[in-house]
């Protein structure tokens, strides 16, 4: 069996990030360089599992050569999970504490208490169990 793992790199442009003039040490060209974000996903088979690596870079507005200049000095790249199987597990996790934080599960137990403690439960049952008699003997009627 062959175990698939890669590694794949995208580059996105920062909004609202720099943007300089310059000549472009790849293609010559003076050209508008824009700041992008480099992310780094971790894959298997395919899928993203984890981000482990995000830089900032300046990409050439001409051949799209992306280079770490000196006024990205400083810059911290945000890393975050968007997209992968940590992210998505991630997610899911903060739903479950929040659900419970905000007392939805809790609300959902106190109703179901309040509808055993009122009798409303034991009623329906009783009326089901009833119900269920009334059938039984009809049809134990029928048969003979
Ligand atoms: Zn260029």
């Amino acid at each position: 069996m062959w175990l698939i793992i890669g590694d794949r790199s995208r580059t996105e442009p920062v909004p609202g990030g720099r943007s300089a003039q310059r000549t472009c040490p790849k293609c010559g060209a003076l050209s508008r360089f824009r700041e992008h974000r480099v992310l780094k996903t971790f894959r298997l088979y395919f899928i993203d599992v984890l981000n482990h690596d995000a830089r900032h870079v300046m990409v050439c507005g001409r051949c799209d050569t992306a280079f770490v200049t000196d006024e990205l000095a400083g810059t911290r790249a945000k890393l975050d999970q968007q997209g992968t199987v940590v992210g998505t597990l991630q997610d899911a996790a903060k739903r479950t504490r929040d659900a419970v934080e905000k007392g939805a599960i809790g609300d959902a137990l106190r109703k179901g208490r309040h509808a055993l403690e009122s009798g409303a439960v034991g009623e329906q049952l009783g009326d089901a169990v009833q119900q269920t008699g009334d059938a039984l003997r009809r049809l134990w009627k029928k048969r003979r």
